[in-house]
């Protein structure tokens, strides 16, 4: 039966690159990926046309759909909306609704583009890491929270970290399962000197490890993993890690490849279904101008078809294609270094539809 994916192309340059990303879709429909594809309001035109950012239809096909491809949400336009309204408000409510409690976020430094990155060329190239990222508990959902007057009339702030064991074991099931497809390696990162939620991660991370024999475990300290990202990162593979850490490291590791607009994520469901974006949001500075990278939402794709349609042949021919056109020199204004070929986003979806077998 064919796999329903929705297309929610969103705000600023979202309907640009999603169009790429569709191109891409539709070529591979007639070499015989049997999909159906249906598109939605999403984010601040969504509120626009309708009034909410996530409209109960567009919130019904997200539900029925196994994936997701999501363009990016938010603008000027709507800064100002209350939190409820706000586009970035649908993307978390999307995330809860359909329950997406693992994050993966690839950090892979094409050769070609080496000198994109702020490092050493020889520390960076050949770089493919993936973070797992909790994405549904931990600091930023425990409760109690909250700003309160003290009895000295002096303000207090507070957040709760908080983990169960089968929050934990989960997300450290996502992450070997995912270092099977890979090299085998997990680093799981905590703060379990210091705190007691991470010394229950630590425990529960090796039980569960015993039952993934073929994967070796290793554990860090979030200090030195972020220290060590910056030093030697291609000494990871998957890192598994909470979900403010996870956060944080993320953003770090995007930053060794030199470009967001080439990064892709997932956020998974239990089930496998899951939600397909790229890392970077709207760039509304660069929304209709026919120059944003459209490369991170067609890598979007492949990482679709990799985890949700387990169609990895067709994955493979998407990143093909991509490092394909990156031979060729073709290069968007963000990765362009000053030789090869600069292209706008309608071209550079047409090289890598030129690319595909
Ligand atoms: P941004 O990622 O949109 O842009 C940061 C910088 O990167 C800008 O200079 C932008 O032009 C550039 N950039 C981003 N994507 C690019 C691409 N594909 N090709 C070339 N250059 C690219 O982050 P921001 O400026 O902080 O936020 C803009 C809006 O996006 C805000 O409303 C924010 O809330 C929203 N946002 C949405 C998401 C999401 O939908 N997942 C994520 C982050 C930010």
């Amino acid at each position: 039966m064919a796999k329903k994916i929705l297309l929610l192309p969103g705000d600023g340059i979202g309907p640009e690159i999603v169009t790429q990303a569709h191109k891409i879709l539709a070529a591979l429909q007639d070499t015989g990926l049997d999909v159906d594809i249906r598109q939605a309001d999403v984010g601040g035109v969504a509120y626009d046309h309708s009034g909410s950012p996530l409209p109960d239809d567009t919130l019904r096909l997200a539900q029925e759909a196994d994936a997701v491809l999501l363009g990016a949400v938010g603008g000027y336009k709507w800064d100002d909306l209350p939190v409820a309204d706000k586009p970035e408000k649908a993307l978390l409510r999307l995330r809860s609704e359909l329950q997406l409690f693992s994050n993966l976020r690839p950090a892979i430094l094409y050769p070609q583009l080496a000198d994109a990155s702020t490092l050493k060329p020889e520390v960076v190239t050949g770089l493919d890491l993936m973070i797992v990222r909790e994405l549904t508990g931990g600091i930023y959902f425990g409760q109690p929270r909250g700003i309160e007057e003290t009895a000295s009339g002096e303000r207090r702030g507070f957040n709760t970290l908080v983990y169960s064991e089968s929050e934990i074991e989960r997300i450290c099931r996502s992450a070997f399962s995912i270092a099977r497809k890979r090299s085998g390696r997990v680093c799981s990162v905590d703060k379990a000197n210091v705190l007691e939620v991470s010394i229950l991660w630590r425990e529960v991370a090796n039980r569960v490890a015993g039952d993934y024999p073929d994967i070796e475990l290793t554990h860090m300290y979030v200090d030195n993993a972020a220290m060590q990202l910056v030093k030697a990162p291609k000494q990871f593979d998957v890192i598994v890690t909470s979900n403010m850490f996870g956060d944080i490291l993320s953003d770090t590791a995007a930053m060794l490849t030199g470009s967001i607009g080439m990064l892709p994520s997932a956020s998974l469901a239990a089930d496998g279904k899951g939600m397909y974006e790229p890392i970077h949001g709207s760039a509304p500075d660069m929304a209709g101008q026919d120059q944003a990278n459209p490369l991170a939402t067609i890598l979007s794709v492949a990482m679709m078809l990799r985890y949700t349609l387990s169609r990895t042949d067709f994955a493979d021919q998407i990143e093909h294609a991509v490092a394909s056109v990156l031979d060729q020199g073709f290069r968007t204004a963000d990765i362009y270094t000053g030789s090869g070929t600069e292209l706008g986003t309608g071209a550079m979806g047409d090289a890598v539809l030129a690319a595909l077998p």
